[in-house]
């Protein structure tokens, strides 16, 4: 009896690691785990993020239901016009402008062939966003609040692109780094 509940627990475990993480062509995908990709230079910032579809939407599917097609529409709003007021807040006196922003999910076809069920298909976030501000941006400081607007991201980390390049892990809702 000990002996069938130890494999029973281990069973277990396989099955949920299995359906957090997925071997992925272009890299491992791990639900609730997104990086954030941020390259300044000088007045300029370029944003990329690449990761699961779940974490910003709930479900990684085709969107189908009313519901879920609210939540995709409310994602993409956030992202292309909402930027800089709910996610990445800078300071007002900084002048900064979206100059262009695209949020897709790319599913990846040969990836979901075997797909049975829809919690099988896993698909990705591929948002990008490009700033411009009145001045430079070197020194300046902004408010990183993903977590905020997208509880599933569990683990967020900000790589900051540069003649340095370093990562910044975001443990909370919002969270102020410097450039
Ligand atoms: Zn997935």
């Amino acid at each position: 009896m000990k002996k069938m509940a130890l494999l029973l627990s281990l069973l277990l475990v396989s099955n949920i690691a299995h359906s957090e993480t997925h071997g992925r062509r272009l890299g491992a995908h791990v639900h609730g785990t997104i990086k954030i990709e941020m390259a300044v230079e000088g007045k300029s910032v370029d944003l990329s993020i690449d990761g699961p579809a779940e974490s910003f939407v709930g479900y990684e599917y085709t969107p189908k239901s009313a519901k879920e097609k609210k939540a995709w529409a409310q994602a993409v709003a956030t992202w292309n016009k909402q930027l800089l007021s709910k996610l990445f807040i800078f300071d007002k006196s900084l002048g900064c402008k979206i100059n262009s922003a695209s949020f897709r999910q790319e599913m990846d076809e040969e990836e979901n062939k075997d797909a049975k069920k829809e919690a099988g298909i896993h698909s990705d976030i591929n948002a990008e966003a490009k700033v411009t501000c009145a001045i430079d941006l070197a020194g300046q400081s902004l408010v990183v609040a993903l977590k905020k607007n997208f509880p599933k991201i569990k683990k967020l980390a900000v790589e900051l692109v540069g003649t340095e390049t370093k990562t910044i892990d975001i443990n909370s809702d919002e969270q102020t780094i410097k450039l």
